[in-house]
């Protein structure tokens, strides 16, 4: 398979781990946004989020939890921590196959999040209610 990930959880690639077991890597990220910018990735190749197994993605996110922990540990500069899971190249996933950034911050780190121009105005109660119905259903069709 032609994916960066596989190729590092098989060794065919170097990375800096920091954390392995039987079914989890973390290792540094190659293009950090920080220093200690760290991904947790599954060993076994998924692409995206809905097709991880929900158990397997409990335990990466402890992973993460105990990563982000690590980093304020460090020494390295880490004030506060953005963990983040883009999925779907339309959020900005890069690699197809799952990974949680944990990111170390900092006050004027320079990282920004743009939005776009509706947003701050609340919906309407009713666009609220027809939103959240939507989302409740579609969760009973899972
Ligand atoms: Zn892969």
């Amino acid at each position: 398979m032609d994916c960066v990930f596989c190729k590092i959880v098989s060794n065919q690639l170097p990375s800096n781990q920091v954390f392995e077991n039987h079914e989890i890597i973390a290792f540094l990220d190659i293009r950090p946004i920080n220093p200690g910018h760290t991904l947790v990735i599954p060993k076994t190749h998924v692409a995206s989020l809905s097709e991880l197994d929900p158990q397997l993605a409990g335990r990466l996110f402890q992973i993460a939890g105990q990563i982000a922990a690590a980093l304020r540990k460090s020494g390295i500069r880490c004030e506060g921590i953005n963990v983040w899971l883009a999925d779907g190249k339309a959020a900005f996933q890069e690699v197809p196959h799952v990974h949680i950034h944990v990111i170390p911050r900092f006050e004027g780190d320079g990282l920004r999040v743009e939005t776009g121009p509706d947003y701050g105005q609340t919906p309407s109660s009713e666009e609220m209610q027809k939103q959240a119905k939507r989302i409740h259903d579609a969760l009973k069709n899972l």
